[in-house]
């Protein structure tokens, strides 16, 4: 015979069926309740609650309590959002802010060159969230006024090696930037180099496309399964389209090599909601979704990331979808996030609490297209910095 108290106890563990592990007997230090929590790493999206203990995530389950509990009634739980195309360490507040947007976790994509690197790496270790780097393959860092790549005696292979060895788990791979006022002719032999570099310390490189004076399946053709491709949704020339405005099979090929695609919103030149329109309606949805965050984006067209992420809604994302492309895919993509971007029981407790608007909103493409779209994804409130 059992108890009055063992009974209600296995009731109420019947309306709190654990999603991922049975319940502790430690006590949570806080929990977040009554959100929607959509977990794509698990498949999950549900209302239910998120218990934290030490900094890690110790339970998703119903009825949960603790101390502190944070009201996410009406609002969408999710796991940090993970930006991994930014320039956020150009400035020291920059990385404070991407936090403010539910940010836990970013990559600066090429701002620092070998040259430059060192001061880069104190920036990112003095950010409140956790910012790791793409060291350019051209010593000096992105140059926008001389295009860092236009004298190939600016690519030193040998120091950029020694820099990402010196910086193990800090620089987590090489960008490259191929569009012709960067490296006109240069850009497939600065290409190469990087992944002469690349290949054998086993990290991802990051190729920025678009407006390139050689075919993009020649640049393609140099890249290996992980490395990313960010602005595939550029104008031409040499975009991801042939002549009939069908989708390049070196395209579809890399995809199918285990390349991944980015779409680095930016300013200028990267996205026109025509391109993404009909890249996407032939299958080419983007693998991740990141902002190409620079400051003056703060005030049109980028915004923050859920600005970023309310564009792929507009464009027809299923919201899992999109949610994947700033968590689960994004921590797959940059070996140096592995284990984040999820709400799994003993995973960093980095959590979004984000707003999913309705209305009429005006989203701006790069070249300063308006459409409306009718929902809007704004960050309320983050909890736990993603730094470690
Ligand atoms: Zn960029």
């Amino acid at each position: 015979m059992i108890s009055r108290r063992e009974f209600l106890a296995a009731a109420a563990s019947l309306t709190s069926v654990p999603l991922y592990a049975k319940e502790g007997d430690g006590r949570f230090d806080l929990v977040i309740k009554g959100g929607r929590v959509i977990d794509p790493s698990r498949g999950v999206d549900r209302i239910v609650d998120v218990a934290i203990a030490r900094r890690r995530i110790a339970l998703v389950a119903s009825n949960l309590t603790a101390a502190e509990v944070v009201d996410a009634s009406g609002k969408l739980v999710l796991p940090g959002l993970i930006d991994i195309h930014t320039h956020a360490v150009r400035g020291r507040d920059d990385a404070r802010a991407c936090l403010a947007d539910g940010v836990t976790s970013l990559i600066d994509a090429g701002s620092r060159g070998s040259d430059n690197i060192d001061e880069g790496v104190e920036v990112a270790k003095r950010a409140p969230n956790r910012m790791r780097l793409l060291i350019n393959i051209s010593r000096t860092g992105n140059d926008q006024q001389n295009g860092e790549l236009n004298d190939l005696t600016k690519v030193d292979t040998t120091a950029t090696r020694k820099a990402i060895e010196r910086h193990r788990g800090v620089v987590v791979g090489i960008k490259v930037r191929v569009s012709d006022f960067v490296a006109g002719k240069n850009d497939l032999p600065a290409l190469r180099l990087a992944q002469q570099v690349a290949a054998p310390l086993n990290v991802p490189i990051m190729v920025h496309m678009g407006q390139s004076l050689s075919p993009l399946a020649d640049l393609l053709s140099v890249l290996k399964r992980g490395d990313i491709v960010t602005h595939p949704y550029s104008p031409g020339p040499n975009g991801i389209f042939d002549d009939e405005g069908r989708l390049s099979p070196a395209v579809l090929d890399a995809r199918k090599r285990g390349i991944l695609f980015d779409v680095g919103n930016g300013l200028n030149k990267h996205i026109t909601w025509d391109i993404a329109e009909r890249a996407m309606k032939q299958g080419l949805t983007p693998d991740t979704i990141s902002s190409d965050w620079v400051p003056a984006g703060r005030t049109e067209q980028i915004f923050n990331l859920g600005t970023v992420m309310s564009k792929f809604l507009m464009l027809g994302m299923p919201l899992a979808s999109v949610i994947a492309c700033v968590t689960s895919n994004a921590a797959k993509a940059i070996p140096a996030f592995k284990g984040l971007g999820t709400l799994a029981v003993g995973a960093p407790a980095e959590l979004a609490i984000m707003e999913l608007q309705q209305g009429s909103f005006e989203f701006v493409d790069n070249d300063h297209a308006k459409r409306i779209g009718s929902q809007r994804l704004v960050t309320t409130r983050v909890i736990g910095g993603g730094k470690t």
